[in-house]
Formats: C-alpha cells, sequence, structure tokens
C-alpha cells in the first residue's frame, strides 16, 4: 500500500454520455402524455444503470416531485438530491429495522401485504403507500383483503397497482384498470397511481392520478407509439486498442468462433462483457465509426470485443468508436430486453 494518494487518473478509454437535456424533454413529454395526471419517476437501480447522481437532479430540476426507489439501500443516496416525502420505496418494509429506517428517514413505504401493513403499525405508521396486486401476482394486497381491519390503520398517500402487459395489447389491461377501480372504492387514499412507462401510452383512463415512467424516461420505447415522444439518453463509445492485420486461416477470440476468409484488418476495442456488452451483442452486431459499420468479431471478452475495421481503413488506436444504444433497436439484434441494456451498464462506464 502507498501512503500518499495517486495522482487523479488518465481519461478513461471508454465512456458513457448521458444527454440530460433529452433526459428532461423524456420527462416532461410523459407528464404532458400523462393528461391531468402528474408522471413521477422510477429511479430504482441508480436510474436503471444511468447513475442516480447525474439523473436524479435533471428529472428534480424538470419538476419532478414523486421518485421510486426499490430498496432501502437506495434511499441515502436519492435524499442527496430531493426531499425524503418524495422517495417511495417500492419493496416496503421487510422487517422491523426497515420500518424503523423510513420513520428514521422520512422516505415512504409501499406497503405490499398485510404482514407489512401491521410492520408499519408497529414501528409507529404515519403516511405510507399501498400497492395492490390486481394480477401480476408479485407483491402487493390482493383485492380479497381490501377490507381487512388493519388497512384501515393505514395514512395512505399513493393507492398503487401495476400493469403486468402494458407493453401490449392485451385484455389484462382494461381488467386490471377495473380491479384497481374497485379496491380504490374501499380503501381511502389520496391519490391513485397504475401506469408505467407503456402505460401512459395506454391512454388517459390509466394515468389516474399519478404515473410512473422509468423506462421511457432514459430512452427506452416500450411501445411504438412513444417513439414519437421519446429520446434517446445514453450514448456510449469504446476506444481502438489496437489495430492489426490477420492471415486467411487465422481465427478471433476465445474458442476461434470466427476465421478469417482472407487476409483482414482487424481492430481490438476497449469494451467487454463486464461493462454491459453481453455476448448476445456480438453476433450480427457492430460498432460505428463516422458512417462505417464494423461488425463484430467471434465472441466478446470481458474487457475487449473485436472488430472487422475493413470500412475503416485509416482508423488507429486511440480512436473511438459508437457503440449503437437506440434501444428498441439494439433490443430486438441481442435478445436482451430494453431494461437489460440499461441495467446491465458496467460500473467501469458508469464511474465515467
Ligand atoms: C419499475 C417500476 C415502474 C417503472 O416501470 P417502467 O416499465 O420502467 O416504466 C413503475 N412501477 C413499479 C411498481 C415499478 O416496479
Amino acid at each position: 500500500m502507498i501512503e500518499t494518494a495517486p495522482p487523479p487518473p488518465p481519461p478513461p478509454a471508454l465512456r458513457l454520455r448521458v444527454d440530460k437535456a433529452a433526459l428532461a424533454a423524456n420527462w416532461q413529454a410523459l407528464d404532458a402524455l400523462s393528461g391531468s395526471a402528474r408522471a413521477g419517476a422510477a429511479i430504482k437501480a441508480d436510474c436503471y444503470g444511468l447513475g442516480l447522481d447525474t439523473c436524479l437532479p435533471v428529472l428534480r430540476d424538470a419538476g419532478c416531485a414523486q421518485f421510486f426507489v426499490a430498496h432501502w439501500s437506495e434511499v441515502a443516496a436519492a435524499l442527496r438530491h430531493v426531499p425524503a416525502h418524495q422517495i417511495a420505496v417500492l419493496h416496503g418494509p421487510l422487517t422491523g429495522d426497515d420500518a424503523a429506517y423510513a420513520k428514521a428517514t422520512g422516505a415512504v413505504p409501499v406497503i405490499n401485504s398485510l404482514q407489512q401493513a401491521r410492520i408499519w403499525a408497529e414501528a409507529g405508521g404515519g403516511l405510507c403507500h399501498l400497492m395492490v396486486d390486481t394480477g401480476i401476482n408479485r407483491i402487493g394486497i390482493s383485492p380479497h383483503e381490501a377490507s381487512d381491519p388493519v388497512l384501515a390503520m393505514l395514512d395512505i398517500d399513493l393507492l398503487m397497482s401495476h400493469l403486468a402487459s402494458a407493453d401490449a395489447d392485451s385484455v389484462q389491461n382494461p381488467r386490471q384498470l377495473s380491479a384497481l377501480r374497485v379496491v380504490a372504492q374501499q380503501i381511502p387514499h389520496q391519490r391513485l397511481s397504475l401506469a408505467n412507462s407503456a402505460g401512459i401510452a395506454l391512454g388517459a383512463d390509466y394515468a389516474c392520478d399519478l404515473t410512473r415512467p422509468g423506462l421511457a424516461l432514459y430512452g427506452g420505447v416500450p411501445r411504438a407509439e412513444l417513439a414519437g415522444a421519446l429520446q434517446q439518453v445514453a450514448r456510449i463509445e469504446a476506444a481502438v486498442l489496437q489495430r492489426r492485420r490477420i492471415a486467411a486461416g487465422a481465427s478471433v477470440g476465445y474458442n476461434a468462433t470466427f476465421i478469417a476468409r482472407h487476409d483482414m484488418d482487424v481492430a481490438a476495442v476497449s469494451l467487454g462483457y463486464a461493462d454491459g456488452f453481453l455476448r448476445s451483442r456480438g453476433p450480427g452486431g457492430a460498432l460505428i465509426r463516422g458512417d462505417a459499420r464494423l461488425p463484430i468479431l467471434g465472441k466478446v471478452s470481458m474487457d475487449m470485443v473485436v472488430v472487422d475495421c475493413t470500412a475503416a481503413p485509416g482508423l488507429v488506436a486511440g480512436d473511438w468508436l459508437e457503440v449503437p444504444f437506440y434501444l428498441p433497436d439494439v433490443a430486438q439484434q441481442s435478445t436482451l430486453s430494453q431494461y437489460e441494456l440499461l441495467t446491465t451498464i458496467g460500473p467501469r462506464l458508469r464511474r465515467c
């Protein structure tokens, strides 16, 4: 161990750029599409991998005043930017320790079961949200539990449910909406909330009082109707580490899955699956240099990927390549979901 701090590191050979103007515009577009309802924002999982410290101030300054995290461990980071009463914790209190932490910080629990309602009441209660499961069958009280006396002890701001199939034209959508409306008649609450990003495209009925977009804020397009309203937020670039000429018959990468049919120029690029560029993005994938498309050759490694640079004759070490990241297109090409593409962005990229 060295006693003195090392000097600051040189600039990295890969970078994630978050387009803050596009992020703000996406929230504003989703808020407008929510009609008379307001849009909140799902900021769980480090703002879907794009960095909470980068994204949360932008959402707040755009006008957002209701934020959703999943875990209690995500509260402290959000508290650096927004007041506690605007932070809802979706997983709710699993233990008395969770409830005590909610009381101590002021973050608001989403109550998901009668058991969680009891835990909250025993910790002293106070303002909370309530999740009703209307058909996704994950967490939330069941509609038949709506008359349980323990719920009458709760002071409920948001009465919420979550759509299972909002990205499709499914009969499940209207069924879930009606189920929530029935429960809303039985349980006193301040605001009603159902729609996630895709749900916003289902129309005004689904918007209720508050919508909860996540994916669409960060440039994901869960339904084609939203494509025109949303902008790409994340851009990723990686630098060429080395260019080399390989002979016909030579192979590239682990297990030699690519074999050159003729002599060709290839380039190793500083991006791999540890950065979220998973192996499924290799086959059929490419990196971009200006107008040129440089196909990926062989298996993606942990810290490197190799591309065919025939289409970029002047390419040298240190040059930057663009990693395609328009989410609906990349999802289709890679078989990963748009959510997975965002949330698997690796720590080396998030830090830059
Ligand atoms: C993650 C989450 C959202 C946001 O969903 P998107 O599909 O990303 O818009 C909304 N509500 C709940 C309960 C969630 O867990």
